[in-house]
């Protein structure tokens, strides 16, 4: 089942008297319970594109849909709503409420909006969370005690405390080193699998793209390969494709697969 889909989604920055075009017309689906991850370089136009299926931006042209519900339609009372009980985010800075220890931020979304967790479960999913993120022993801890890893940890277990179907991180390991940031997204992953929620995470870093179901990788606003269990998802956007996946996969030390090599959609 399709969960997110972009048509055409353009994105356009007003900067002074000229205009950036961050997302030059980008069409992909995503499927429920899939590992997702948005590769690119810095700058082509990830965290933008992850702020609108976030619905935290809104596209300048083209459209976003959730869960069959194309955002633009909605108002911004319905699209809070959408926002607070289908998508859980983490940052690549982790945000966490310095004053609240480690259980209280986690708690916090619950505190906003419509309850989604009945009263009388929510001390015992908590807890089910902050064992499943291997947090137990800090859960009395404010984040100023904690490494980069375990504040990362505390991030993802907020994100599912309102069991969105969605959780989206921007380049969650960007803050981390290289091993922290492997345990982080193989803790992501498990989630992903145990919970069967659609993650989405942005990323430079070819590494951790290994572990995703589906890889969307952009260049300068514009998918360049989308490539969902081995399978070609993409419509081929010629020469640029081609040109670009060799020097994006030559700047991120993997071997991308040529355009010609990968089988077509539908194969
Ligand atoms: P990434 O997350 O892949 O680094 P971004 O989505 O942040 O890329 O940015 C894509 C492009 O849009 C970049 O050229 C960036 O400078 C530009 N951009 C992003 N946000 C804004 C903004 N608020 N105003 C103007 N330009 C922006
Ligand atoms: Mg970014």
């Amino acid at each position: 089942m399709t969960i997110v889909e972009l048509r055409d989604v353009r994105k356009v920055y007003p900067l002074g008297k000229v205009e950036v075009e961050a997302v030059k017309g980008v069409s992909f689906g995503l499927e429920k319970g899939d590992f997702v991850s948005i590769a690119g370089p810095s700058g082509s136009g990830k965290t933008t594109i992850l702020n609108m299926i976030g619905c935290v931006d809104r596209p300048s042209a083209g459209s976003v849909v959730i869960n069959g519900h194309a955002t633009k339609d909605l108002k911004d009372k319905d699209l809070t709503t959408l926002r607070h009980e289908t998508l859980g985010f983490i940052f690549q800075s982790f945000n966490l409420i310095p004053v609240l220890n480690v259980r209280e931020n986690i708690e916090f979304p619950l505190l906003l909006g419509r309850e989604r967790v009945p009263k009388k479960d929510k001390a015992q999913w908590i807890d089910y969370l902050i064992e499943e993120v291997g947090l137990s022993q800090w859960r009395d801890h404010k984040p100023n005690e904690l490494s980069g890893g375990q504040r990362q940890r505390v991030a993802i277990a907020r994100a599912l405390v309102t069991k969105p179907e969605i959780v989206l991180a921007d380049e969650p390991t960007a803050n981390l080193d290289s091993s922290t940031g492997e345990q982080i997204l193989a803790l992501m992953k498990k989630i992903n699998r145990e919970m069967e929620t659609t993650f989405i995470f942005s990323t430079h870093d070819a590494k951790i793209v290994g572990l995703a179901d589906h890889v969307i990788r952009l260049r300068d606003g514009l998918v360049i390969e989308n490539v969902r269990n081995g399978k070609n998802m993409g419509e081929a956007v010629g020469d640029l494709m081609e040109n670009s996946v060799a020097e994006n996969s030559a700047m991120m030390g993997s071997k991308a697969p040529s355009p010609a090599d990968a089988p077509k959609a539908g194969s």
